[in-house]
């Protein structure tokens, strides 16, 4: 699934070609991800392209937004004749070469005849409408935590929040009402940037220990924002380029590799931590 980085990244890339286009029509072509009713929203402009956690939303010049939320297997296309394409989400492009594809499930028009489609494999994401007061009580929003790069998240916020937990340090940083928009890729290589074992019980973890783990978060996210997110396949970002940061990763999908903090004899191990695979690395993380 694609985490803040890879969000954050084709939400760069859409803001730069999306404000001031106006909407001339929706196409569903499935039933199921497009939720609102499509006449509302044509004859709008897009205002600015804006994320939370991992929730896209496009605010319109009416205060309303499209929220998009790409879950597993979304992507997300924007394309105008003679003009560089806009792409990210789901590293695949087998369904992005032709478009519309077989997997594409809503396409947005504007008037100026660019495109922008919305593929789904799997159809667990959505485009949803929101009215400006339907987004303040946004089931989602409201109870999402706060960004990992705003002063709300600090150490002690940090160590308050797992202090009511006994879950995995692992398992609590995935959970979006703690933390907005980390997950399994950026949570193993926090942890191992801040020597935390990930099975650790949250409310074990001490304000000195919060007090590296949250600059550790901060650091990964930006070293992952400067390449671009990651791929592991033919992903292509907002830019037409490979994310790259998993060339440089230290615990993830490294196991068996020497740490990159110990150097031989240790290496990392993988174990699944509620339900996902987890690397670490088990002589400085404790
Ligand atoms: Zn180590």
């Amino acid at each position: 699934m694609p985490e803040l980085p890879e969000v954050e990244t084709i939400r760069r890339g859409l803001h730069n070609v999306l404000p001031g286009l106006v909407i001339a029509d929706i196409s569903c072509l499935h039933p199921k991800p497009f939720r609102g009713k499509k006449d509302a929203l044509i004859g709008l402009a897009v205002v600015a392209v804006e994320r939370r956690a991992k929730l896209l939303l496009i605010t319109l010049s009416d205060q309303s937004s499209i929220a998009v939320h790409l879950k597993m297997t979304g992507q997300l296309i924007w394309r105008r004749e003679n003009a560089a394409a806009v792409a990210g989400g789901h590293p695949s492009v087998s369904y992005i070469d032709h478009l519309p594809s077989k997997h594409t499930r809503v396409i947005i028009h504007f008037t100026d005849g660019s495109q922008l489609f919305f593929n789904d494999l799997r159809l667990f994401g959505y485009v949803e409408h929101l009215s400006a007061s339907a987004r303040l009580i946004h089931p989602f929003l409201t109870k999402v935590g706060p960004e990992p790069f705003d002063e709300e998240f600090s150490a002690e916020y940090l160590q308050r929040r797992l202090a009511r937990t006994s879950r995995p340090i692992k398992v609590a940083l995935l959970d979006q009402e703690i933390v907005a928009g980390l997950g399994n890729i950026y949570v193993d290589e926090s942890l191992h940037a801040a020597k935390i074992h990930p099975k650790r019980p949250a409310s074990s973890l001490t304000t000195a220990e919060c007090e590296v783990l949250v600059p550790a978060i901060r650091d990964v996210l930006a070293r992952a924002l400067l390449h671009g997110g990651s791929t592991e396949r033919d992903y292509r970002n907002a830019i037409g380029e490979k994310g790259t940061y998993l060339s440089v990763a230290v615990a993830y999908h490294r196991t068996g590799l020497p740490c990159t903090q110990c150097g031989e004899p240790y290496v990392i191990e993988r174990i699944k931590l509620g339900g996902r695979s987890t690397h670490f690395c088990a002589h400085c993380q404790r």
